[in-house]
């Protein structure tokens, strides 16, 4: 099988219910623009300029604990706030308030480490930090979604490497998150059947996990939106984090951890992402058909080459895939299972 084999093809996204373009066989169109893929500098383990660094100063004043593991607090400029905004009734420019908050979790206290680089007991505090946030976030009435988020480089527009994620938590359901009720629900209603476990088993049948455990499966799916998206389902019905056994999180911590090892170990230079983490809101509805899962999209085609969100996507509203899954899933399967900075002995 060759890149040139997934020509003119539509492929159904069922989690988002959309049509993706696959045409394989540009995907070494010439390039003259600008290129990425230097190997980052390792940053140090402590920078005292960084806002997430232990004891440091924040843009508030406060300053950070002295904290030893994983570390949350609320964002200094959240993007949702308690301010009551009178609801508009035109019928076309609508408005409504926008409660909430948001939060900051730092993985680790080290400025210098990745998620790939955490201990199994360190990827797993991570997770069960994200199950204890959405269950106090989910309890409250101001709050029907809680959106769990990491942008990893400074090509998605990071400039602090300090490893840690954000959590968005307010009166909004984010958009992927209505579709992918919309097709679970259809889909629940129409079969009998949970969309996440059909969506595992096609990836089990069809060759494209990456890695696995006993509670998770990692794939780059045969929908893939991007060259090497993986995507995590877990093996039963799960539709948030509240639903995970702390056996499950850790599960999860480390095998999120394996697909960030195998990301970086691909061209051995760290691996630029946005994870987002896809749960069901917390409005008080039942979702119990809700297809928990979690995304990995590197915007990377090649080490040095980016996918650039353009006319078809931008403009057009629908993606286009210039890889074929399959191949890419079978790359990220056959990298080392070690990350390549602790091979060459500089890690940990
Ligand atoms: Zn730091």
């Amino acid at each position: 099988m060759s890149d040139q084999e997934l020509v003119w093809e539509q492929r159904w996204n069922p989690l988002r219910g959309e049509w993706i373009l696959f045409c394989s066989h540009r995907g070494g169109r010439p390039w003259i623009g600008e290129t990425h893929g230097a190997e980052e500098e390792r940053p140090p383990s402590y920078d005292p300029t960084c806002a997430l660094c232990p004891g440091n100063e924040r843009l508030s004043g406060i300053h950070n604990d002295d904290y030893s593991g994983t570390y949350w607090f609320t964002n200094d400029l959240p993007c949702f706030g308690g301010l009551e905004v009178e609801p508009s009734d035109d019928p076309l420019y609508q408005t409504k308030p926008a409660f909430g908050t948001a939060e900051v979790v730092c993985y680790h206290p080290d400025h210098s480490k990745t998620f790939a680089e955490l201990s199994d007991d360190e990827a797993a505090d991570v997770v069960l930090l994200w199950r204890e946030r959405y269950r106090e976030l989910s309890a409250r009435e101001d709050i029907d979604h809680v959106l769990i988020f990491e942008n990893r480089g400074e090509l998605v527009g990071t400039s602090n490497p300090h490893p840690h994620c954000q959590i968005y938590a307010g009166n909004m359901i984010y958009g992927h998150t209505l579709k992918h009720i919309e097709q679970s629900r259809d889909w629940h209603h129409r079969t009998g059947g949970y969309l996440g476990l059909e969506i595992l088993n096609r990836e089990c049948e069809g060759g494209r996990v990456i890695c696995q455990n006993d509670h998770f499966i990692a794939c780059v799916p045969w929908f893939a939106q991007y060259a090497y998206e993986v995507y995590l389902f877990p093996r039963r019905a799960v539709s948030s984090l509240a639903d995970l056994s702390e056996k499950e999180c850790r599960h999860l911590g480390e095998l999120q951890r394996d697909v960030c090892i195998r990301l970086d170990n691909l061209w051995q230079q760290p691996m630029p992402y946005i994870m987002t983490v896809h749960q069901a809101p917390t409005d008080g509805q039942d979702y119990a058909y809700f297809p928990f899962h979690i995304v990995y999209h590197p915007p990377l085609r090649t080490p040095d080459t980016k996918k650039y969100l353009a006319g078809p996507e931008v403009g057009g509203g629908s993606m286009t895939n210039e890889s074929h899954p399959d191949l890419k899933a079978a790359e990220l399967r056959n990298v080392p299972a070690t990350h390549y900075r602790q091979e060459q002995g500089h890690g940990k």
